[in-house]
């Protein structure tokens, strides 16, 4: 009997005050997390600094492949210094909105953002507070100022975020933090950098050509969170290298019903082109509080499982929460009994003659199918550039897929993808002797014994390293 079991399904806990020793990391990693979120938008280098040395010394000394990824702030806009503990805004009142940097009050406030008279037209609306509060612009005054009507009022605090849904925000992608945060976050060699407001695919482009330009091999992921973003987001899955969707802001910036049906056509997007895809955003919310989580967020990060997201992500309920373990291991519960059911599995069609990645596609298309039919224990997939393991991963087969590759960073980038599970392998002298020595690492894990059936994908001759062409059965003895 085998008895090792895998959650397909990865979760991504965000790391703040409420869990970053390294004793508290090790607890989250024993519970289920797959991925540590850094989040630029809070806190100072040295504590980042600190998180990830824990998080590379878990992975060294406790084998664990936990992946890193920095989320960049982005063009986040807010509000300017507000008068004691903030001021109310009355409903139906009328306020005056500056760019310049003034004592808010109910009457006057700034919003720190230049192109105000610029990109604001009467009759747009501005979200206060993640939608708390709603003013609607009725006259553009000069450049510093427009005049606006209270629609929902509420007290408004200090440097509190806002959005402008309906309008063209022409702030740039990448701001001056964003490029400090990268730097820094490179330096630490992250897997991921997740980028805050993505609006169009060039936005993306501009952080990949950095960071290739710095010499790094870390992966973009596209946060979608504006209705520009989701108008582009074919455009966007093509050139992203995943796909984040950030249901806070993204809540605000459309109308809430709109968003469950976005997701569910995100995540079927992002699977059929085989990037992974987060779903993010108040999963676990009441655990911040509560030992428990509620009927719906059970459900919610279920359907999620369900719908085939590679990740489900975990903000405030980790990073500040008052039960950050306690949290992570209920969703890996919930994970894992939504995955007894049949309905996570199987997606994607037979890939179409005969594109550039054909022979491979066809491949691990094929791996995945023989995988169903023969009950298999696993898919074996040797990866360079881990293309093949996520195609693989892309047609959720039932068998977990065991990806094996001499290159540790490329295992920990993985580790976000569903159902990949990484093996460190150097040993690469015949086909035959790496599908034998596989097999051995895995029978010595206790994943697989004699009797069962692994598929396994693989590049001949091995030395010329190219895309999967070849399949192999075996039965382990
Ligand atoms: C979101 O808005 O859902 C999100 C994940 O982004 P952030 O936590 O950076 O606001």
């Amino acid at each position: 009997m085998t008895t090792v079991s895998f959650n397909r399904t990865k979760i991504i806990a965000t790391i703040g005050p409420a869990c970053s020793s390294s004793a508290q990391l090790k607890e989250l990693a024993e519970a289920g997390m797959d991925v540590c979120r850094l989040n630029f938008s809070h806190g100072e280098y040295q504590q980042v600094a600190a998180i990830v040395e824990s998080v590379i010394q878990l992975n060294r000394e406790d084998g664990f492949s936990i992946s890193l990824m920095a989320d960049l702030q982005g063009p986040k806009l807010r509000v300017g210094l507000m008068s004691g503990e903030g001021a109310m805004l009355n409903e139906g009142a009328k306020v005056l909105i500056t760019n310049e940097e003034v004592e808010g009050n109910s009457d006057r406030f700034t919003l720190r953002y230049p192109l105000l008279s610029e990109d604001l037209k009467p009759g747009e609306r501005i979200l206060l507070d993640d939608g708390k509060m709603e003013v609607e612009i009725f006259a553009i005054l000069n450049e510093k100022e427009v005049e606006a009507s209270v629609i929902r009022g509420g007290v408004l605090k200090s440097k509190k975020g806002f959005n402008l849904p309906g309008s063209n925000v022409s702030l740039p992608a990448i701001t001056e933090k964003d490029l400090a945060d990268l730097q820094f976050a490179l330096s630490l060699d992250v897997d991921w950098v997740a980028l805050s407001f993505v609006r169009r695919a060039s936005d993306v482009q501009q952080l990949k050509d950095i960071i290739a330009a710095s010499g790094k091999s870390a992966r973009v992921i596209a946060k979608i969170e504006k209705p520009e973003a989701v108008s582009n987001i074919d455009s966007i899955i093509g050139i992203a290298d995943a796909i984040m969707i950030a249901r806070g802001d993204l809540g605000i910036e459309i109308p809430l019903q709109e968003v469950p049906i976005l997701q569910k056509n995100i995540i079927q997007k992002c699977i059929a082109a085989a990037k992974p895809v987060i779903v993010a955003t108040q999963m676990m919310e009441s655990m911040m509080e509560n030992s428990m989580p509620s009927r719906a967020e059970v459900t919610d990060v279920a359907n999620a499982v369900i719908d085939g997201a590679d990740a489900v992500m975990l903000s405030g309920e980790t990073s500040v929460g008052k039960f950050p373990v306690l949290t992570v291991a209920t969703m890996n519960k919930i994970i894992t009994d939504v995955e007894r059911d049949s309905r996570p599995y199987v997606r994607g069609s037979q890939p179409k003659c005969c594109g550039p990645t054909f022979v491979s596609d066809e491949i691990c298309y094929s791996a995945t199918r023989m995988s169903a039919h023969m009950n298999a224990k696993g898919i074996v997939v040797m990866t360079q550039s881990g293309s093949s393991a996520l195609r693989v991963s892309s047609y959720r087969p039932k068998s977990p897929v065991f990806v094996f590759s001499e290159n540790l960073k490329l295992l920990r980038t993985l580790n976000l993808a569903w159902g990949i599970c990484g093996f460190h392998y150097d040993n690469y002298k015949s086909t035959d002797q790496s599908i034998t020595d596989t097999i051995e690492i895995l029978k010595n894990k206790g994943i697989v014994v004699v009797g069962d059936v692994l598929i396994h994908t693989a590049s001949m001759p091995i030395g010329k390293r190219e895309r999967a062409n070849a399949l192999k059965v075996s039965v382990v003895d």
